[in-house]
Parts: structure tokens; sequence; C-alpha cells
């Protein structure tokens, strides 16, 4: 069984009791049995901008934090949705419908929407949820969700994605989060902006890698740990590190805080 981004949503939905109404997706049954004898207090979903299964493959010795964590959790090569561009993709993670569904195409699309995420549904069912994620989409997800912390690239994208980490720990520490979104955007941003040779993706995808690291020890509740991107590489002098390949990689890891580390 191929799943795709899809998939994604309607998960989460089965592990919180929430049900996606005209859903495009199925749960993944693999992830329910993995989390059924399992105590999970709270869900992490990052979403890594710009990382293909096969470029992931390339990467493997840079990410082995997050090789380390589906090691010991579950993998899929799942198939990304075409247009393959970071706001629909994200949408469609995130809500479980086909782009031609949602009609999440840009930020500003997601202002007014009708259209309710996984966060929102899980919000309005009690469960606590968050979203860390560049200004302006946070601010289309305030009064949505319950905390929606928009983050600026200021210093730099490195900075960037460290400060994501370090507000989605304090989040899920001080407001007792249950489900949090985070979107770190290095690897994309490098392939974008400064990358001149293969070393300038391998320091971009370790700097993700060194923020896994962060939220396995930082995170002081079990948590399920679901990682996947929105997109394969679509700059085109790096799309070839894809080899033709449109899925991205869904890794699945528990991380359980030992009893003396707990608050
Ligand atoms: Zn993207």
């Amino acid at each position: 069984m191929k799943y795709t981004q899809l998939d994604i949503a309607p998960t989460v939905g089965a592990l919180l009791g929430i049900d996606i109404p005209d859903k495009d997706g199925d749960v993944i049954k693999e992830i329910t049995d993995f989390c059924a004898d399992k105590y999970i207090d709270q869900i992490l979903l990052m979403i890594i901008d710009g990382l293909g299964a096969a470029l992931w493959k390339k990467l493997n010795g840079a990410l082995a934090r997050l090789k380390a964590l589906s090691d010991h959790g579950l993998f899929f090569e799942i198939s990304s949705l075409p247009p393959r561009i970071t706001t629909p993709n994200i949408g469609t993670i995130l809500t479980g419908y086909t782009p031609e569904h949602h009609l999440l195409y840009k930020v500003a699309d997601t202002f007014y929407t009708p259209v309710r995420s996984i966060l929102e549904l899980a919000s309005e069912k009690g469960v606590k949820s968050g979203i860390v994620i560049e200004l302006l989409g946070a601010k289309s997800m305030s009064n949505r969700v319950d905390l929606a912390i928009g983050v600026e690239n200021i210093h730099g994208i490195i900075d960037y994605d460290q400060r994501i980490t370090r507000l989605a720990l304090k989040a899920f520490d001080l407001e007792e989060i249950k489900l949090m979104m985070v979107h770190l955007r290095a690897l994309d941003n490098c392939v974008h902006h400064y990358a001149k040779a293969w070393d300038d993706l391998v320091f971009s995808a370790q700097t993700i890698d060194e923020n896994c690291q962060k939220f396995c020890s930082g995170l002081r509740k079990p948590t399920l740990i679901l990682v996947t991107s929105d997109h394969p590489v679509h700059v085109d002098k790096w799309a070839y590190l894809e080899d033709g390949n449109q899925d991205v990689p869904l890794m699945v890891g528990y991380v359980s805080p030992a009893p003396d580390d707990q608050p």
C-alpha cells in the first residue's frame, strides 16, 4: 500500500479520536498500530521543507538523529501531491484534502478559508493545538488554533529554525499543547538561495538534524514525532538529486523521557 501526503491528517485524527469530514486520505494503520501499546501525551508534526525521499537517502549521514528516530520507529516513502509547492502541500498535509479540495494555494488563502485543518479540528474538540511557523502563516492561524507563534527570519534561516525549535519546546511545556506543527526551512532555503556545492546541502541538513536532536532531548513528556516534507527539491539546479522521484519521507518516532526527567 503506497501512502500519500493526504493520509497524515487522517492518521493524526485517528490517534486523537477525530474524524475529518469528507477527507481524501486514509488512516495509516501501521502508525495507529505502532501507537496502540504506547502512552502518548503529545504529538509533534515536523515538516522539513524540500526534502524528497531520494535526497533523504543521499543525506543519510547528515540526518543521523532523524534516522535513529525512525530506525526505532517507522519509515515510509509517501507520494507528494502536485503542485509540490510549500503552501498548498502543507495545506494537504494538515487537512487531508487534495489541493483542488482545500484551495489553499497562497498564505493569503489561509486567512478566511472555511476549510479546517487537523489543528483546528483538534482545538475545537478541546485538544490544545499549536503551530510555530513564519509570521504571516502564524497570523492566518491565530484565532483558529490555541497557540500560533510567528517567527521572522531576521538573523538567517539557521537561527530561524533554532528559534522555531526553542519556541515549540517552550509551548509544549508552558502551554501544555497536545498537537504541535512546526516547519523547518533551512534545507529548502539553502537550495533556493545559497547552495553552491553539495556540502552546503549537507551543512543545512545537519542543522535540521541538530534541531531534531533538541526536540528528542528537550521533550519532557511521552511524544509521538511525525517528520515529513512538503515536496522534494523543486529548484531546477538541484532537482536531479531526487532522481525523478516525487516521494517524500515520513518518519515516525516515539520519545519517552525517563521518569526522573519528567516534571
Ligand atoms: Zn517548501
